[in-house]
């Protein structure tokens, strides 16, 4: 998608703060971080969301694996943290190229009590 600012990011097109890389994914903070510890995992080719007929669940499983070692690396795993997959407009997605956001290092207010 050309005009897709992930895919961008995905061919370093467009800079980013990268933590991890390999063949199919890349992981890099996000710009605008909601919690100390905010970082983007993205499949490099494009899938505009979970319910993307491209959202096969062999790189899904390869991507979810990810996340425990990205925690490790990124040092929020003893503590435990979060992860989120905005999904469509009443899911909050605004940019359309699926993306885990894991997030650590406080309590975030949700879900509330
Ligand atoms: P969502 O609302 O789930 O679609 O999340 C999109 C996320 O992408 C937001 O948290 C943005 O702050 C983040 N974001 C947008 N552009 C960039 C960028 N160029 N580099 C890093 N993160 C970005």
């Amino acid at each position: 998608m050309s005009d897709c600012i992930f895919c961008k990011i995905a061919k370093h097109e467009i800079p980013c703060d990268a933590v991890y890389e390999d063949d199919d994914f890349l992981a890099f903070r996000d710009i605008n971080p909601v919690a100390p510890t905010h970082v983007l995992l993205i499949p490099k080719q494009h899938v505009s969301s979970l319910l993307d007929e491209g959202a096969k669940a062999e790189m899904l499983g390869r991507m979810t694996a990810l996340v425990p070692k990205l925690a490790e690396q990124l040092g929020i795993a003893a503590d435990g943290f979060r992860l989120v997959v905005n999904t469509g407009k009443e899911g909050g997605q605004t940019v359309h190229h699926l993306h885990f956001h894991i997030l650590g290092g406080r309590s975030l207010q949700w879900p509330p009590g």
